[in-house]
């Protein structure tokens, strides 16, 4: 063994909650209130009351966000989008995306400091719970009763978890059957009970325990930060300028003959830290906009305190933009700005369009399993084909399949069907078809599907398949 153990820490600092040795820093940011913080704490209460009230809304008769995974149904302000609307989701996608790249150019992380359920829930649930059982950091309560009080936080975490996971999953099953599942007995419904105490368990680990890591080091959003920002982006930003160089304040020494010392002229930073204790990702602002920083403007309250108490002007720590600090002219109107508007008008428009022009129903044919056809004794050949029809309306309907051209097929073993709002069915049909009317060993069908409603009506072509020539006796 050498006598120097080589240092395998690394020069810089890699992550603002790990230690030199690799093991984590804990972050307990101070409090800081100020005009962002009452701001932001109106719109995350307001956004915990529109989350937990969305799956009781109901629109249009249907509930105003439901999740269908079991039968892959997606409702969205009363609009039911099924699997054959692949593309109408994959736009909206599309258009989610854009919008946030869109904020993200004009106001830096503004989603992640202001309205992400990972912010809103930890900096205005579970961090105010902790501080009222135990004290913010700087007013920590007195050891008595610790043991106690912390298992009353942590009892209190688990039913907001609870509620919560209850909360998520009635997106996914709908409010009112989860409460009634909630209401009977769990081995009626296993599977619901075990998703919900794993989403509480996931909840308490993260709210508890994992808390900015989900910031630091899981959430992708961070990592594309530095590719949807520019020099003209809004973020939290401190003014180095105006605050360096910084220093600690001092009353001015004297001269042994009584003449005051003229000390280095300082910036309007006095170094008291308040910004870095603040941070709930536990960064210093004063080193540039970082990965970590998910611009919650805390240290802008928290300095804008120091600020007034020091008698200079606030805004030291403030949204602006790169060129703003270095006193050029911010352009609000960049290439970005333009190009991710103009993608969000086409990805709306063809929305709006492919929407409006949806039928009523969607039809598909798929060939059924087994041999592609058989010969009858009739001398006819019959196929089995299996017809998939989703009722895309808001009512049952019953619906009617049959041949259109050529004349002399029909279809045996069908009877209409009668589809619910919003299901999708499927039925076997067996097509048969005299062996005269085969060409090369194939019948190009058009066959006519229709509903009782008189709301759709389409012919779809299909091929039917028979042999070359028929078997001699
Ligand atoms: S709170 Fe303001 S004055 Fe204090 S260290 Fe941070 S930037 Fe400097
Ligand atoms: S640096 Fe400021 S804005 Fe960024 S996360 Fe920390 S406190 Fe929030």
């Amino acid at each position: 063994m050498p006598d120097e153990v080589t240092n395998l820490a690394p020069e810089e600092r890699v992550l603002s909650t790990l230690n030199e040795d690799g093991s984590r820093r804990w972050v307990n940011p101070r409090p800081s209130k100020g005009k962002f913080f009452y701001a932001r704490r109106i719109v995350a209460y307001l956004l915990i009351v529109i989350f937990s009230a969305v799956p009781w809304i109901s629109f249009n008769g249907k509930p105003l966000i439901f999740l269908d995974v079991v039968h892959r149904e997606f409702t969205f302000f009363g609009k039911t989008f099924l699997p054959t609307d692949t593309l109408l989701l994959a736009i909206l996608l599309i258009i989610l995306f854009v919008t946030i790249f869109l904020i993200t150019a004009l106001f830096g992380r503004i989603w992640c400091g202001w309205a992400c359920p990972q912010t809103v829930y930890m900096e205005f649930l579970y961090r105010p719970i902790e501080w009222l059982f135990n004290g913010a950091p700087g007013k920590r309560k007195p050891k008595k009763f610790i043991g106690f009080r912390k298992f009353l936080q942590y009892a209190v975490y688990l039913l907001i978890s609870l509620h919560l996971a209850q909360t998520f999953l009635s997106y996914f099953v709908g409010a009112h059957n989860l409460s009634e599942w909630i209401l009977g007995s769990p081995a009626d419904h296993p599977v619901a009970f075990i998703i919900v105490a794993v989403t509480t368990g996931l909840m308490m680990f993260d709210f508890a325990y994992f808390r900015e890591q989900v910031c630091c080091v899981m959430c992708p959003y961070a990592r594309m930060q530095s590719a949807l920002l520019d020099k003209d982006s809004l973020t939290i930003t401190y003014d180095k300028n105006r605050g360096e160089p910084r220093g600690r304040m001092v009353k001015k020494p004297k001269s042994s003959s009584g003449e005051p010392i003229n000390l280095p002229v300082l910036g309007d930073c006095i170094d008291c830290t308040m910004c870095v204790q603040t941070c709930p990702t536990g960064i210093d602002i004063r080193d540039g906009l970082q990965l970590e920083c998910i611009g919650c403007a805390q240290c802008a309250d928290a300095c804008n305190v120091v600020m007034e108490k020091i008698g200079r002007p606030l805004g030291l720590i403030r949204y602006a933009s790169e060129r703003m600090i270095e006193g050029e002219k911010t352009h609000f109107i960049r290439p970005r700005v333009v190009i991710y508007p103009l993608i969000l008008i086409g990805a709306i428009s063809a929305f709006v369009f492919l929407l409006s022009t949806k039928p009523a129903a969607d039809v598909l044919f798929i060939r059924g399993q087994g041999q592609v056809f058989n010969i009858l004794e009739s001398d006819e050949i019959a196929n089995q084909v299996r017809v998939r029809i989703s009722n895309r309306t808001e009512k049952p309907a019953t619906y009617t399949v049959s041949i259109v051209d050529p004349p002399g097929v029909r279809i045996d073993q069908f009877s209409p069907m009668e589809i619910e709002a919003t299901e999708t069915v499927s039925e076997n049909l067996l097509i048969v078809a005299p062996f005269s009317l085969f060409e090369d060993g194939k019948i190009v069908l058009s066959i006519k599907i229709n509903d009782d409603q008189g709301k759709f009506e389409t012919i779809e072509t299909y091929k039917i398949l028979g042999p070359m020539s028929l078997p001699k006796d």
